[in-house]
């Protein structure tokens, strides 16, 4: 589904992502770990273009993103994307924040944008909350808020920066649960987490940068219990 052959991107002089190669299939589940500043955000903005890549080649269903006329809003349609900060519309109700785009942009009626969020915030269990305002959810709650207002634009991919770091420890277990769900669906998710054991039990690959490179990946099991790269190791003796 996704192609990325040899992606560069520099801050001025800064080489922040200095040649990344990965494949993502559909249906997979990539979890990408490492330390802070080793680039892992920058890598997600550029695969959905909220930077630009300084060099590289990005293919999304076929298509090469970088070429001058790639549709950037097609592309966004079908990248979903969960940041760390939740961003819901503070004015609009739950239900009017995952109807806003799908009428906007996507043309969809009314009563059909509607069903489609009622049923989208069932599955985050939060149907209950359809006619509240942001500020009246908890954190958890607006960031499960956040993952259904992005899927009502009915992506093939959802990436996620870190998207239980702002949150009190109680409440990450609900938004980890949401994405488990999603993942066993058969969405293709690109996750970027602290969280080892929602990659332990949930990635297909995980994905060790360090310093703008892919330095090691593999299977949860291998990349956890066996790390080949002493960088590795050392994240690892940190965090685990
Ligand atoms: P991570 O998500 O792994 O913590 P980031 O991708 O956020 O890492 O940052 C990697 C490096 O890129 C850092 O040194 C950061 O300061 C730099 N950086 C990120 N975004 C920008 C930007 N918009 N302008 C300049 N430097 C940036
Ligand atoms: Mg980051």
């Amino acid at each position: 589904m996704i192609n990325i052959k040899n992606l560069k991107k520099n801050f001025g002089k800064n080489e922040v992502l200095k040649g990344i190669d990965l494949e993502v299939k559909t249906g997979e589940v990539v979890v990408i770990i490492g330390p802070s500043g080793s680039g892992k955000s920058t890598f997600l903005r550029c695969l959905n273009l909220l930077e630009q890549p300084t060099e590289g080649s990005v293919e999304f269903e076929g298509k090469n993103l970088l070429e001058k006329n790639a549709d950037i809003n097609e592309l966004r349609q079908k990248m979903g994307m969960v940041f760390q900060s939740f961003n819901l519309f503070p004015h609009k109700t739950v239900v009017e924040n995952l109807t806003i785009s799908p009428l906007k942009v996507k043309g969809q009626n009314p009563e059909e944008a509607k069903k489609n969020a009622l049923e989208l915030l069932n599955k985050v269990g939060l149907s209950d909350k359809s006619d509240s305002f942001p500020v009246q959810l908890s954190g958890g709650q607006q960031q499960r808020v956040a993952i259904a207002r992005a899927l009502a634009m009915g992506p093939d991919v959802m990436l996620f920066d870190e998207p239980t770091s702002a949150l009190d420890p109680e409440m990450v277990g609900e938004v980890l649960a949401v994405m488990k769900n999603l993942a066993e669906g058969g969405m293709t998710m690109v996750v970027v987490t602290h969280e080892m054991g929602f990659a332990r039990e949930v990635a297909d690959r995980v994905i060790f940068m360090d310093d703008g490179m892919i330095v090691e990946q593999g299977k949860p099991k291998d990349v956890f219990s066996n790390p080949q790269h002493a960088r590795t190791q050392d994240f690892l003796s940190k965090v685990l």
